[in-house]
């Protein structure tokens, strides 16, 4: 992690970038999760035939570095560390989503409005979250 954070502040930093505000890096993340979520529009592909489609699965890399780029961006510009801001995130969704509530459950757990995930969602932002 620490690599790609040290390439990026030169990156900002060779284009006079490393000042740039946190809230135009915010739009631009996204502005590129939208290109993300574009290349997804008026499709409902499985998993297993996005990874077929090859010029799809090129957009999807090209779009989702985009978005990498400018969350690495957000994380030097705020001397961030990223890889432990990362880590402590996943901890947390870990234990939001605790494995074995979700494991060899069927897609209705993420779409029927009364499962379990649904209702975890809804408790956490109750509590703020
Ligand atoms: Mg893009």
């Amino acid at each position: 992690m620490k690599k790609y954070q040290t390439e990026v502040k030169k990156y900002l930093k060779e284009r006079d970038w490393d000042n740039l505000r946190p809230a135009d890096i915010a739009k631009s993340i996204s502005i590129e999760a939208s290109e993300l979520l574009e290349l997804f529009q008026w499709t409902n592909q499985e998993l297993e035939e996005v990874k077929k489609d090859k010029e799809q699965i090129e957009k999807i890399k090209k779009e989702l570095a985009d978005v990498l780029i400018y969350c690495f961006n957000m994380g030097v510009l705020l001397n961030f560390d990223m890889g432990k801001i990362f880590l402590n995130k996943l901890e947390k969704v870990k234990e939001k989503y605790p494995a074995h509530l979700f494991k060899n459950r069927d897609k209705k757990v993420y779409t029927d409005s009364k499962s379990i995930y649904w209702k975890i969602k809804k408790e956490h932002r109750k509590k703020g979250y």
